[in-house]
Protein backbone atom coordinates (compact mmCIF):
# COMPACT_ATOMS: atom_id res chain seq x y z
CA UNK A 1 0.00 0.00 0.00
CA UNK A 2 1.61 3.34 -0.90
CA UNK A 3 2.04 5.59 2.14
CA UNK A 4 0.41 8.94 1.80
CA UNK A 5 1.50 11.73 3.80
CA UNK A 6 -0.35 15.17 4.11
CA UNK A 7 1.37 18.31 5.09
CA UNK A 8 -1.10 20.71 6.99
CA UNK A 9 -4.38 19.73 7.64
CA UNK A 10 -6.59 23.09 6.29
CA UNK A 11 -9.28 22.75 3.54
CA UNK A 12 -6.75 21.44 0.98
CA UNK A 13 -4.90 18.77 3.26
CA UNK A 14 -8.19 17.61 4.45
CA UNK A 15 -9.68 16.98 0.93
CA UNK A 16 -6.42 14.90 -0.24
CA UNK A 17 -6.35 12.98 2.67
CA UNK A 18 -10.29 11.93 2.02
CA UNK A 19 -9.20 11.27 -1.39
CA UNK A 20 -6.38 9.44 -0.43
CA UNK A 21 -7.99 7.15 1.68
CA UNK A 22 -10.77 6.69 -0.85
CA UNK A 23 -8.09 5.62 -3.38
CA UNK A 24 -5.97 3.18 -1.54
CA UNK A 25 -3.35 5.17 0.19
CA UNK A 26 -2.06 4.66 3.89
CA UNK A 27 -2.51 8.68 4.84
CA UNK A 28 -0.86 10.09 7.63
CA UNK A 29 -1.95 14.01 8.18
CA UNK A 30 0.75 15.96 10.22
CA UNK A 31 0.20 19.76 10.91
CA UNK A 32 2.99 21.69 13.11
CA UNK A 33 0.11 23.85 14.49
CA UNK A 34 -3.30 23.38 16.11
CA UNK A 35 -5.40 21.37 13.88
CA UNK A 36 -9.38 23.12 13.83
CA UNK A 37 -11.59 20.90 15.45
CA UNK A 38 -14.02 20.68 12.57
CA UNK A 39 -11.21 19.22 10.64
CA UNK A 40 -10.30 16.82 12.99
CA UNK A 41 -13.64 15.35 13.43
CA UNK A 42 -13.82 15.22 9.87
CA UNK A 43 -10.10 12.89 9.83
CA UNK A 44 -11.81 10.92 12.66
CA UNK A 45 -15.52 10.46 10.76
CA UNK A 46 -12.98 8.34 7.63
CA UNK A 47 -10.73 7.11 10.09
CA UNK A 48 -7.46 8.79 8.56
CA UNK A 49 -4.38 8.82 11.07
CA UNK A 50 -3.48 12.62 11.99
CA UNK A 51 -0.73 14.57 14.60
CA UNK A 52 -1.03 17.97 15.64
CA UNK A 53 1.39 20.47 17.11
CA UNK A 54 4.29 18.68 15.48
CA UNK A 55 5.84 16.93 12.73
CA UNK A 56 7.11 13.20 13.48
CA UNK A 57 10.22 13.56 10.85
CA UNK A 58 10.86 9.84 10.80
CA UNK A 59 7.78 9.13 9.60
CA UNK A 60 7.15 11.60 7.74
CA UNK A 61 10.21 10.77 5.61
CA UNK A 62 9.28 7.37 4.67
CA UNK A 63 6.20 8.51 2.34
CA UNK A 64 6.01 7.47 -1.01
CA UNK A 65 4.43 10.30 -1.86
CA UNK A 66 3.72 13.90 0.70
CA UNK A 67 1.12 16.40 -0.49
CA UNK A 68 2.34 19.42 0.84
CA UNK A 69 -0.68 22.65 1.97
CA UNK A 70 -0.12 25.52 -0.05
CA UNK A 71 0.93 27.67 2.79
CA UNK A 72 3.71 25.94 3.93
CA UNK A 73 6.78 27.17 1.95
CA UNK A 74 9.50 25.31 0.34
CA UNK A 75 11.82 26.30 2.18
CA UNK A 76 10.83 24.86 5.08
CA UNK A 77 13.73 22.18 6.71
CA UNK A 78 11.45 19.50 6.21
CA UNK A 79 10.55 20.20 3.02
CA UNK A 80 14.02 20.04 1.79
CA UNK A 81 15.07 16.89 3.90
CA UNK A 82 12.13 15.09 1.97
CA UNK A 83 12.88 17.04 -1.50
CA UNK A 84 16.83 15.74 -0.75
CA UNK A 85 15.75 12.28 -0.26
CA UNK A 86 13.38 12.04 -3.62
CA UNK A 87 10.46 12.36 -2.19
CA UNK A 88 7.86 13.65 -5.06
CA UNK A 89 6.43 16.74 -3.08
CA UNK A 90 2.69 17.64 -4.50
CA UNK A 91 -0.01 20.47 -4.28
CA UNK A 92 -3.08 19.14 -4.08
CA UNK A 93 -4.10 20.11 -7.48
CA UNK A 94 -1.55 17.40 -8.89
CA UNK A 95 -2.62 14.48 -6.70
CA UNK A 96 -6.46 14.96 -7.50
CA UNK A 97 -5.99 15.34 -11.02
CA UNK A 98 -4.79 11.73 -11.30
CA UNK A 99 -8.19 10.72 -9.93
CA UNK A 100 -10.58 12.96 -12.03
CA UNK A 101 -11.50 12.71 -16.27
CA UNK A 102 -12.78 16.11 -16.09
CA UNK A 103 -11.99 18.97 -17.93
CA UNK A 104 -11.17 21.45 -16.09
CA UNK A 105 -11.03 25.36 -16.39
CA UNK A 106 -8.64 26.48 -14.14
CA UNK A 107 -8.15 30.08 -13.46
CA UNK A 108 -5.56 31.66 -11.51
CA UNK A 109 -4.31 35.59 -11.71
CA UNK A 110 -3.11 38.06 -9.22
CA UNK A 111 -6.83 39.58 -8.71
CA UNK A 112 -10.05 38.43 -9.72
CA UNK A 113 -9.68 34.86 -9.34
CA UNK A 114 -12.82 34.24 -7.08
CA UNK A 115 -15.10 36.40 -8.80
CA UNK A 116 -13.94 35.31 -12.21
CA UNK A 117 -14.19 31.66 -10.99
CA UNK A 118 -17.96 31.95 -9.84
CA UNK A 119 -19.22 33.75 -12.97
CA UNK A 120 -17.64 31.01 -15.08
CA UNK A 121 -19.03 27.98 -13.04
CA UNK A 122 -22.52 30.64 -12.92
CA UNK A 123 -22.55 30.29 -16.89
CA UNK A 124 -21.61 26.69 -16.88
CA UNK A 125 -24.39 25.93 -14.63
CA UNK A 126 -27.29 27.92 -16.13
CA UNK A 127 -25.89 26.61 -19.52
CA UNK A 128 -27.23 23.33 -18.00
CA UNK A 129 -23.87 21.73 -18.04
CA UNK A 130 -22.32 18.99 -15.42
CA UNK A 131 -20.44 21.61 -13.47
CA UNK A 132 -18.71 21.69 -9.76
CA UNK A 133 -16.67 24.91 -8.80
CA UNK A 134 -13.81 23.62 -6.10
CA UNK A 135 -9.73 24.94 -5.36
CA UNK A 136 -9.18 27.77 -3.47
CA UNK A 137 -13.16 28.39 -2.94
CA UNK A 138 -15.32 26.71 -0.66
CA UNK A 139 -14.32 22.30 -1.38
CA UNK A 140 -10.71 21.88 -2.07
CA UNK A 141 -10.41 19.73 -5.54
CA UNK A 142 -9.25 16.85 -3.40
CA UNK A 143 -12.73 16.73 -2.18
CA UNK A 144 -14.68 17.11 -5.07
CA UNK A 145 -13.18 14.02 -6.83
CA UNK A 146 -13.70 11.94 -3.87
CA UNK A 147 -17.41 12.84 -3.77
CA UNK A 148 -18.95 13.55 -6.72
CA UNK A 149 -17.93 13.36 -10.56
CA UNK A 150 -18.13 16.57 -12.54
CA UNK A 151 -18.07 16.18 -16.51
CA UNK A 152 -16.42 20.03 -16.11
CA UNK A 153 -15.02 21.36 -12.81
CA UNK A 154 -14.27 24.93 -12.62
CA UNK A 155 -11.12 25.67 -10.34
CA UNK A 156 -9.30 28.66 -8.54
CA UNK A 157 -5.61 28.09 -8.59
CA UNK A 158 -3.26 29.99 -6.35
CA UNK A 159 0.42 30.35 -7.63
CA UNK A 160 1.63 28.32 -4.43
CA UNK A 161 -0.81 25.46 -5.88
CA UNK A 162 0.72 25.95 -8.92
CA UNK A 163 3.76 25.53 -7.62
CA UNK A 164 3.54 21.86 -7.05
CA UNK A 165 2.26 20.48 -10.10
CA UNK A 166 4.12 18.12 -12.41
CA UNK A 167 1.49 16.85 -15.03
CA UNK A 168 -1.56 18.77 -13.73
CA UNK A 169 -2.92 20.35 -16.95
CA UNK A 170 -6.46 22.09 -17.40
CA UNK A 171 -8.03 21.78 -20.78
CA UNK A 172 -8.85 25.45 -20.00
CA UNK A 173 -6.52 27.98 -18.06
CA UNK A 174 -6.57 31.44 -17.11
CA UNK A 175 -4.65 33.95 -16.30
CA UNK A 176 -6.80 36.76 -15.15
CA UNK A 177 -3.64 39.20 -14.71
CA UNK A 178 -0.52 39.75 -13.11
CA UNK A 179 0.86 42.37 -10.45
CA UNK A 180 3.26 41.91 -7.42
CA UNK A 181 1.24 39.88 -4.49
CA UNK A 182 3.58 37.09 -2.30
CA UNK A 183 6.47 38.02 -3.26
CA UNK A 184 7.85 36.98 0.06
CA UNK A 185 7.65 33.50 -1.26
CA UNK A 186 9.40 34.60 -4.60
CA UNK A 187 12.58 35.55 -3.30
CA UNK A 188 11.12 38.98 -3.27
CA UNK A 189 12.03 38.69 -7.37
CA UNK A 190 8.49 39.51 -9.29
CA UNK A 191 9.57 37.49 -12.33
CA UNK A 192 9.75 33.92 -10.30
CA UNK A 193 5.87 34.57 -9.07
CA UNK A 194 5.24 35.74 -12.99
CA UNK A 195 6.92 31.91 -13.53
CA UNK A 196 4.76 30.31 -11.26
CA UNK A 197 1.41 31.73 -12.92
CA UNK A 198 2.81 30.71 -16.60
CA UNK A 199 3.16 26.76 -14.89
CA UNK A 200 -0.71 26.83 -15.54
CA UNK A 201 -0.30 26.09 -19.05
CA UNK A 202 2.97 24.03 -19.07
CA UNK A 203 1.40 20.79 -19.65
CA UNK A 204 -1.48 22.28 -22.06
CA UNK A 205 -0.94 21.32 -26.34
CA UNK A 206 -2.36 22.38 -29.12
CA UNK A 207 -6.11 20.79 -28.19
CA UNK A 208 -5.94 23.43 -25.18
CA UNK A 209 -6.83 27.16 -24.76
CA UNK A 210 -4.96 29.61 -22.23
CA UNK A 211 -7.37 33.07 -22.05
CA UNK A 212 -5.62 35.65 -20.83
CA UNK A 213 -5.38 40.15 -20.34
CA UNK A 214 -3.83 41.22 -23.49
CA UNK A 215 -3.82 44.42 -22.04
CA UNK A 216 -1.46 43.59 -19.38
CA UNK A 217 2.43 43.87 -20.24
CA UNK A 218 3.24 41.33 -17.65
CA UNK A 219 1.63 38.88 -19.49
CA UNK A 220 2.55 39.48 -22.62
CA UNK A 221 6.53 39.59 -21.83
CA UNK A 222 5.66 35.97 -19.69
CA UNK A 223 4.45 35.09 -22.98
CA UNK A 224 7.33 35.24 -24.96
CA UNK A 225 9.41 34.14 -21.80
CA UNK A 226 7.49 30.75 -21.05
CA UNK A 227 6.34 30.00 -24.69
CA UNK A 228 2.96 28.21 -24.69
CA UNK A 229 1.52 25.18 -26.76
CA UNK A 230 -2.22 25.90 -26.23
CA UNK A 231 -4.09 28.26 -28.40
CA UNK A 232 -4.23 31.54 -27.01
CA UNK A 233 -7.22 33.40 -26.43
CA UNK A 234 -6.77 36.93 -25.55
CA UNK A 235 -9.14 39.85 -23.82
CA UNK A 236 -8.36 43.39 -24.15
CA UNK A 237 -10.74 46.55 -23.37
CA UNK A 238 -8.44 48.46 -25.45
CA UNK A 239 -8.01 46.81 -28.99
CA UNK A 240 -10.10 44.48 -31.48
CA UNK A 241 -8.67 40.93 -31.35
CA UNK A 242 -8.95 38.72 -34.44
CA UNK A 243 -9.57 35.69 -31.82
CA UNK A 244 -10.82 36.32 -28.25
CA UNK A 245 -12.71 38.92 -26.66
CA UNK A 246 -12.68 43.01 -26.85
CA UNK A 247 -14.58 46.43 -26.81
CA UNK A 248 -16.45 48.12 -29.10
CA UNK A 249 -18.83 50.78 -28.40
CA UNK A 250 -19.38 50.03 -24.98
CA UNK A 251 -20.40 46.08 -25.97
CA UNK A 252 -18.38 43.15 -25.37
CA UNK A 253 -17.74 41.57 -28.54
CA UNK A 254 -16.48 37.52 -28.37
CA UNK A 255 -14.93 35.94 -31.60
CA UNK A 256 -14.05 32.72 -31.21
CA UNK A 257 -13.69 29.16 -33.02
CA UNK A 258 -16.70 30.41 -34.99
CA UNK A 259 -18.73 31.12 -32.63
CA UNK A 260 -19.71 35.23 -31.87
CA UNK A 261 -21.18 36.92 -29.22
CA UNK A 262 -22.25 40.46 -28.45
CA UNK A 263 -23.47 42.08 -25.46
CA UNK A 264 -23.78 45.80 -24.30
CA UNK A 265 -21.57 45.86 -20.81
CA UNK A 266 -24.82 47.50 -19.35
CA UNK A 267 -26.36 44.14 -19.12
CA UNK A 268 -23.55 43.21 -16.51
CA UNK A 269 -24.84 43.33 -13.08
CA UNK A 270 -21.25 43.53 -11.75
CA UNK A 271 -19.60 47.11 -11.90
CA UNK A 272 -16.42 48.24 -13.03
CA UNK A 273 -13.71 48.09 -16.15
CA UNK A 274 -12.23 44.78 -14.09
CA UNK A 275 -15.56 43.07 -14.06
CA UNK A 276 -16.17 43.34 -18.02
CA UNK A 277 -12.63 41.90 -18.24
CA UNK A 278 -13.96 38.79 -15.59
CA UNK A 279 -17.49 38.96 -17.44
CA UNK A 280 -15.36 38.59 -21.14
CA UNK A 281 -12.54 36.26 -19.62
CA UNK A 282 -15.82 34.01 -18.36
CA UNK A 283 -17.73 34.30 -21.39
CA UNK A 284 -14.85 33.12 -23.76
CA UNK A 285 -14.71 29.80 -21.41
CA UNK A 286 -18.18 29.21 -21.84
CA UNK A 287 -18.62 29.84 -25.35
CA UNK A 288 -15.62 27.17 -26.00
CA UNK A 289 -17.54 24.36 -23.86
CA UNK A 290 -20.27 25.43 -26.42
CA UNK A 291 -22.58 26.82 -23.83
CA UNK A 292 -25.18 28.45 -25.97
CA UNK A 293 -24.79 32.42 -26.49
CA UNK A 294 -28.63 33.11 -25.18
CA UNK A 295 -27.84 31.16 -21.94
CA UNK A 296 -24.71 33.64 -21.51
CA UNK A 297 -26.10 36.79 -21.94
CA UNK A 298 -29.04 35.95 -19.64
CA UNK A 299 -27.01 34.15 -16.69
CA UNK A 300 -24.38 36.80 -16.83
CA UNK A 301 -27.18 39.42 -15.98
CA UNK A 302 -27.73 37.78 -13.20
CA UNK A 303 -24.76 37.09 -11.40
CA UNK A 304 -24.49 39.27 -8.07
CA UNK A 305 -20.86 39.06 -7.48
CA UNK A 306 -19.14 37.30 -5.06
CA UNK A 307 -19.31 38.91 -1.15
CA UNK A 308 -16.58 41.26 0.16
CA UNK A 309 -15.43 42.43 -3.36
CA UNK A 310 -17.09 45.21 -4.16
CA UNK A 311 -20.48 44.67 -2.14
CA UNK A 312 -22.76 47.04 -1.99
CA UNK A 313 -23.94 47.09 1.38
CA UNK A 314 -26.90 49.77 2.22
CA UNK A 315 -27.79 52.71 1.73
CA UNK A 316 -28.22 55.13 4.56
CA UNK A 317 -29.26 58.85 3.66
CA UNK A 318 -28.52 58.00 0.31
CA UNK A 319 -25.39 57.65 0.78
CA UNK A 320 -23.64 54.22 -0.40
CA UNK A 321 -21.47 51.88 1.57
CA UNK A 322 -19.60 49.33 -0.10
CA UNK A 323 -17.33 47.02 0.94
CA UNK A 324 -14.57 46.15 -0.90
CA UNK A 325 -12.65 44.00 1.81
CA UNK A 326 -10.74 41.44 0.22
CA UNK A 327 -9.08 44.36 -2.02
CA UNK A 328 -5.64 43.21 -0.57
CA UNK A 329 -3.58 44.84 -2.75
CA UNK A 330 -3.34 48.57 -4.73
CA UNK A 331 -4.66 46.76 -7.70
CA UNK A 332 -7.93 45.85 -6.60
CA UNK A 333 -8.28 49.37 -5.07
CA UNK A 334 -7.55 50.59 -8.11
CA UNK A 335 -10.55 49.40 -10.00
CA UNK A 336 -12.52 50.02 -6.92
CA UNK A 337 -11.20 53.91 -6.72
CA UNK A 338 -11.73 53.88 -10.87
CA UNK A 339 -15.09 52.39 -11.04
CA UNK A 340 -16.89 54.37 -8.35
CA UNK A 341 -18.15 57.35 -10.10
CA UNK A 342 -19.33 59.53 -6.98
CA UNK A 343 -16.86 61.46 -4.17
CA UNK A 344 -15.65 58.91 -1.99
CA UNK A 345 -14.94 58.37 1.56
CA UNK A 346 -12.31 56.23 1.72
CA UNK A 347 -11.59 53.57 4.14
CA UNK A 348 -7.69 52.14 3.49
CA UNK A 349 -4.99 50.41 5.77
CA UNK A 350 -4.23 47.43 7.58
CA UNK A 351 -0.79 45.34 6.41
CA UNK A 352 1.41 47.05 3.90
CA UNK A 353 3.03 44.45 1.84
CA UNK A 354 5.56 46.84 0.25
CA UNK A 355 2.36 49.19 -1.58
CA UNK A 356 3.23 52.00 -4.14
CA UNK A 357 0.23 54.12 -4.09
CA UNK A 358 1.19 56.34 -6.59
CA UNK A 359 -1.23 54.59 -9.43
CA UNK A 360 -4.05 55.75 -7.45
CA UNK A 361 -3.33 59.37 -6.85
CA UNK A 362 -4.94 60.55 -10.22
CA UNK A 363 -8.12 58.77 -8.86
CA UNK A 364 -7.54 60.10 -4.96
CA UNK A 365 -7.18 63.83 -6.23
CA UNK A 366 -10.13 63.73 -8.25
CA UNK A 367 -13.09 61.98 -6.21
CA UNK A 368 -11.80 61.02 -2.66
CA UNK A 369 -12.63 63.62 -0.14
CA UNK A 370 -11.54 61.67 2.88
CA UNK A 371 -9.24 59.14 3.64
CA UNK A 372 -9.50 57.35 7.02
CA UNK A 373 -6.72 55.10 7.38
CA UNK A 374 -7.33 52.03 9.69
CA UNK A 375 -4.26 50.52 10.60
CA UNK A 376 -1.86 50.02 13.29
CA UNK A 377 0.73 51.88 11.41
CA UNK A 378 -0.30 54.25 8.85
CA UNK A 379 2.44 55.96 7.92
CA UNK A 380 2.77 55.02 4.28
CA UNK A 381 -1.10 55.86 3.45
CA UNK A 382 -0.43 59.75 4.87
CA UNK A 383 3.41 60.36 3.07
CA UNK A 384 1.55 59.17 -0.22
CA UNK A 385 -2.00 61.40 0.27
CA UNK A 386 -1.34 63.77 3.20
CA UNK A 387 -0.71 66.36 1.10
CA UNK A 388 -3.08 66.06 -1.32
CA UNK A 389 -6.11 65.31 1.10
CA UNK A 390 -7.74 67.68 2.99
CA UNK A 391 -8.84 65.26 5.67
CA UNK A 392 -6.96 62.11 7.09
CA UNK A 393 -8.47 60.36 10.15
CA UNK A 394 -6.60 57.52 11.47
CA UNK A 395 -8.79 55.04 13.29
CA UNK A 396 -7.82 51.76 15.14
CA UNK A 397 -10.92 49.95 15.26
CA UNK A 398 -14.04 49.00 12.17
CA UNK A 399 -16.40 50.83 14.72
CA UNK A 400 -14.55 54.07 14.68
CA UNK A 401 -13.86 54.07 10.99
CA UNK A 402 -17.81 53.60 10.12
CA UNK A 403 -18.77 56.05 12.76
CA UNK A 404 -16.24 58.63 11.33
CA UNK A 405 -17.19 57.94 7.85
CA UNK A 406 -20.97 58.57 8.84
CA UNK A 407 -20.40 61.77 9.98
CA UNK A 408 -17.98 62.77 6.94
CA UNK A 409 -20.14 61.44 4.49
CA UNK A 410 -22.63 63.69 2.78
CA UNK A 411 -25.85 62.91 0.24
CA UNK A 412 -24.78 61.44 -2.63
CA UNK A 413 -21.72 60.21 -1.36
CA UNK A 414 -20.27 56.76 -1.15
CA UNK A 415 -18.28 55.75 1.30
CA UNK A 416 -15.68 52.50 0.61
CA UNK A 417 -13.71 50.14 2.32
CA UNK A 418 -11.15 48.78 0.20
CA UNK A 419 -8.16 48.69 1.87
CA UNK A 420 -5.43 47.85 -0.46
CA UNK A 421 -3.63 46.21 2.55
CA UNK A 422 -3.91 42.61 4.30
CA UNK A 423 -6.20 43.10 7.27
CA UNK A 424 -4.31 40.97 10.31
CA UNK A 425 -2.68 43.75 12.17
CA UNK A 426 -6.65 44.31 13.28
CA UNK A 427 -8.99 41.98 12.15
CA UNK A 428 -8.52 37.94 11.32
CA UNK A 429 -8.69 37.92 8.23
CA UNK A 430 -10.66 40.19 4.85
CA UNK A 431 -13.67 38.61 5.80
CA UNK A 432 -13.76 39.13 9.36
CA UNK A 433 -13.13 42.78 8.56
CA UNK A 434 -15.50 42.96 5.83
CA UNK A 435 -17.97 41.48 8.42
CA UNK A 436 -17.23 44.00 11.11
CA UNK A 437 -18.06 46.56 8.44
CA UNK A 438 -21.46 45.46 7.30
CA UNK A 439 -21.99 44.69 10.79
CA UNK A 440 -21.02 48.47 11.69
CA UNK A 441 -22.70 49.87 8.98
CA UNK A 442 -26.67 47.99 10.37
CA UNK A 443 -25.83 49.10 13.54
CA UNK A 444 -26.34 52.99 12.40
P1 LIG B 1 -8.79 36.88 -5.98
O1 LIG B 1 -9.53 35.60 -5.74
O2 LIG B 1 -7.78 36.75 -7.08
O3 LIG B 1 -8.24 37.52 -4.77
P2 LIG B 1 -11.30 38.33 -6.13
O4 LIG B 1 -12.29 38.03 -7.18
O5 LIG B 1 -11.52 37.78 -4.76
O6 LIG B 1 -9.85 37.89 -6.62
O7 LIG B 1 -11.13 39.90 -6.03
C1 LIG B 1 -10.11 40.48 -5.19
C2 LIG B 1 -10.14 41.98 -5.32
O8 LIG B 1 -9.75 42.35 -6.64
C3 LIG B 1 -11.50 42.63 -5.10
O9 LIG B 1 -11.26 43.87 -4.49
C4 LIG B 1 -12.06 42.78 -6.51
O10 LIG B 1 -12.97 43.86 -6.62
C5 LIG B 1 -10.77 43.07 -7.32
N1 LIG B 1 -10.83 42.50 -8.67
C6 LIG B 1 -11.71 41.60 -9.18
N2 LIG B 1 -11.43 41.31 -10.47
C7 LIG B 1 -10.32 42.03 -10.79
C8 LIG B 1 -9.53 42.17 -11.97
N3 LIG B 1 -9.81 41.51 -13.11
N4 LIG B 1 -8.47 43.02 -11.92
C9 LIG B 1 -8.17 43.71 -10.80
N5 LIG B 1 -8.87 43.63 -9.66
C10 LIG B 1 -9.94 42.80 -9.64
Amino acid sequence: MAFLVVLGAGESGVGTAILGKKEGYQVFVSDKGEIQEKYKEVLEHFEIEWESGKHSEDRILEADVVMKSPGIPDKVPLVKRLVAKGVPVISEMEFASQFSDAQVIGITGSNGKTTTTMLTYHLLKHGNLDVGVAGNIGDSYAKMVAESQHKYLVLEISSFQLDGIVDFKPHIAMITNITPDHLDRYENKFENYVASKFRIAMNQDENDYLIYDADDPVIQEGLVKHPVQSKLVPFSLKEKQKEGAWLENNNIKVNIEHKTLEMSTDILALEGQHNVKNAMAASLAALLVNVRKEAIRQSIQTFQGVPHRLEKVLKINHVEYINDSKATNVNATYYALEGIKKPIVWIAGGVDKGNDYSELMPFVREKVKAIICLGMDNSKLKDAFGNVIGLMVETYSMQEAVKVAYKIAERGDSVLLSPACASFDLFENYEDRGDQFKAEIKRL
